[in-house]
């Protein structure tokens, strides 16, 4: 979301005449965006300002905070550090230029943290696209689902869904840009709720989500993928929309969070284990293979080594493709912080090395799996170990690198899969 962010943000500056350069050394403006998710991402930014300061050795630019620690922060930036110049909240990004302005004319620190205003649309311009080929699409901003530890409700407001035929007039003309594999992106993706039907007509779908899929994939695209999916909103609709269309791609991120139930209840997630895994259930239990991960946070306040031990059982059973593991931190004006952070830090490394090196054995086993199978993989570019390998993700969305060339890029290959390493797969492109 904080690249897709970053794309919005350099289209309007664009628009306005401003040229964008790749480093901080020559720059006038200096915009960073930031994460507050978690307390190490959200110091960050204090860190990367003073480096700037540093290397710019007194001549310095205008300094801009945009993103979460922005909208959370708002005129408390100013006080922490002297030199920000701009702070701009989460919904403000359009209004990006015309604040730039004012800083540098008046001299005077602006803040703009106020919310979208009516009639502005999601634009976002190819050239400041992360990639040629894979763009990423927000179809929902913001969340309602409160869990008792996230800062994501408060630092992206409430959940606020793209008009359907806004989305799939712009997954269209990627299309016809040569773009090959889109991401439907949101905090929640599934909890889609347009105020408006339009777009979704003559779509069937139980869930306006899983009408957007069909709606989607009938565009023509060549890979849809999404993320991320609430297990509580995960209808198996999707699994049947997936079943049906060969361009919605076979990979689901359904974070779980915890395998205790209690945990689960002092985190507000709103289900159960038992209710997670009969969602596993269904998309296991699909036609088509459909990779599955997720994330898990260890250490949550009160959590017990028994409740941990239940997560590592919902892992086994899980048999996840890929897991993020997140140690608990403390986000300040969340539920949870008002509970003690009992779990010492030692333990929390522990139990997170614990569950990853648990991970890397069941995924070790899953990744052989695929020795001798043929994936279908999207090439974007150079592998960053060899010049003479080329990468790329298949559709179960796992990296896959093999002997190529440049001239690839772009193209969608076939590659018969010969080795598996610990976070990615090796083949060989199949000859027709
Ligand atoms: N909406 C998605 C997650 C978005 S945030 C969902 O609910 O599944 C991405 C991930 O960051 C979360 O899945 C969670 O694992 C992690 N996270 C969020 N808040 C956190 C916190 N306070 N401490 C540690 N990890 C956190
Ligand atoms: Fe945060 Fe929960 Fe919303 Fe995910 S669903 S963004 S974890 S509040």
């Amino acid at each position: 979301m904080n690249v897709a962010d970053s794309e919005r943000a350099s289209t309007k500056l664009r628009e306005a005449g401003y040229e964008l350069v790749g480093s901080s050394e020559s720059a006038d403006v200096v915009i960073f965006n930031t994460c507050s998710v978690r307390a190490r991402a959200s110091q960050k930014v204090f860190n990367r300002i003073g480096e700037v300061r540093k290397a710019r050795n007194g001549n310095e630019p205008t300094i801009g905070v945009m993103g979460c620690v922005a909208q959370l922060e708002g005129s408390a930036l100013f006080d922490h550090s002297s030199s920000i110049n701009l702070v701009v909240g989460t919904t403000a990004t359009d209004r990006l230029p015309s604040l730039i302005e004012s800083a540098r004319e008046s001299q005077r620190q602006i803040i703009d943290v106020g919310g979208r205003v009516d009639g502005e649309l999601w634009k976002v311009s190819n050239v400041e696209r992360h990639s040629p080929y894979v763009a990423f699409v927000p179809i929902i901003e913001g969340c309602n689902k409160f869990c008792s530890y996230c800062i994501v409700p408060f630092s992206r407001g409430r959940e606020q869904s793209r008009v359907a035929t806004e989305i799939l007039d712009e997954v269209r003309s990627l299309r016809e840009d040569g773009y090959k594999e889109v991401h439907l992106i949101g905090q929640n993706v599934n909890s889609y709720r347009p105020l408006t039907s339009a777009g979704l007509e003559g779509f069937s779908g139980t869930t306006p989500f899983s009408k957007l899929l069909r709606a989607v994939a009938a565009t023509g695209m060549n890979r849809i993928k999404f993320t991320t999916s609430f297990p509580r909103d995960f209808h198996p609709d999707i699994v049947a929309a997936i079943e049906e269309n060969k361009n919605l791609c076979n990979w689901v991120h359904l974070p779980a969070q915890s395998g205790s139930d209690r945990v689960l209840r002092a985190m507000r997630r709103g289900y159960k284990r038992e209710d997670y895994l009969r969602r596993v259930d269904a998309i296991k239990s699909s036609r088509r293979r459909i990779a599955l991960t997720s994330d898990i946070i260890i250490g949550f306040p009160g959590e017990t080594s028994e409740e941990f031990e239940e997560t590592i059982s919902l892992v086994a059973q899980c048999q996840y493709d890929g897991l993020y593991i997140f140690k608990y931190s403390e986000r300040p004006g969340t539920p949870a912080s008002g509970l003690a952070d009992n779990v010492s830090n030692r333990e929390k490394s522990s139990r997170f090395s614990t569950l990853e090196i648990f991970q890397k054995n069941l995924q070790g086993v899953i990744y052989k799996s695929y020795i001798g199978r043929e994936v279908n993989v999207l090439v974007e570019g150079e592998s960053a170990k060899s010049n003479s390998d080329m990468t790329g993700h298949s559709t179960c969305h796992k990296v896959i690198n093999f002997p190529g060339d440049m001239t690839m890029v772009g193209q969608e290959v076939s590659v018969t899969i010969t080795e598996a390493k610990a976070n990615s797969l090796y083949g060989v492109i199949k000859k027709n």
